[in-house]
């Protein structure tokens, strides 16, 4: 060994081993904000597997799962499923795609708790959450598309008074995450108004400038 040459060890913490790049993204903002339109486009172009709570649920709801009984009526309410169906969930559909280049979260988590247990499931794939990105919407204009969208899909809990409810526990569950994120550097926002394809395109921009 050439002992003008520093000695590097490994493991004394001089040196930092990145053992993974990839991306993980939550896409954040209100129900009836965009996010499952737009994180449909963003895995889409990243290459990276969509993980939607909501559809999961909706999923095991329409096949009539174990789960999928357990939840029906707290969704069908407006309330937020308990946390730790969430991270069941979660554990599964991560060990599902264990060879995913990153993944974008929609509608996941929804409470600082799942916030906190996401980091915990990342840290054991020596991963953290990349980004946050919200889409800021305002409570008229997201009544507004929830109603139209009830007159199209016909889903339970967009009827008026669940609509109410939904963005009531946004406000009060959801909301402190912007917080959350913004204490680890990893909060953005972007103006969720406007055409699909214009908003897309202003999401990409900021994801663009992260990786
Ligand atoms: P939206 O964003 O329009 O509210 P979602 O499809 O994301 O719709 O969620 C639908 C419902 O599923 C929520 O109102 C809630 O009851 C349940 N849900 C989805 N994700 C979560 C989560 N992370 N934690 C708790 N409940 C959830």
């Amino acid at each position: 060994m050439n002992a003008h040459l520093p000695y590097i060890c490994g493991n004394d913490g001089l040196l930092t081993i990145k053992f993974s790049n990839m991306f993980n993204f939550i896409l954040f903002g209100p129900p009836g904000s965009g996010k499952g339109t737009q994180s449909v486009k963003i895995a889409e172009k990243y290459n990276l597997v969509h993980i939607s709570t909501g559809d999961i649920f909706r999923k095991n709801i329409r096949e009539k799962t174990p789960l999928g009984i357990k939840v029906q009526s707290i969704i069908e309410k407006g309330e937020l499923v308990p946390d730790s169906l969430l991270i069941e969930i979660l554990e599964d559909a991560l060990q599902q795609h264990s060879t995913a280049k990153g993944f974008v979260f929609d509608g996941f988590p929804r409470t600082i708790q799942q916030a906190k247990d996401l980091d915990t499931m990342l840290a054991k794939r020596k991963d953290s959450v990349s980004l946050v990105l919200a889409l800021e919407v305002d409570d008229d204009e997201i009544l507004k598309r929830l109603l139209k969208r009830a007159e199209i899909e016909g889903r339970k809990d967009d009827t008026k008074e669940v609509i109410a409810n939904r963005i009531g526990v946004y406000n009060s569950q959801t909301q402190p995450l912007i917080d959350f994120y913004k204490g680890k550097n990893k909060f953005k926002s972007i103006h969720g108004l406007g055409g699909i394809d214009q908003i897309f395109a202003g999401i990409c921009k900021i994801i663009d400038q992260h990786i």
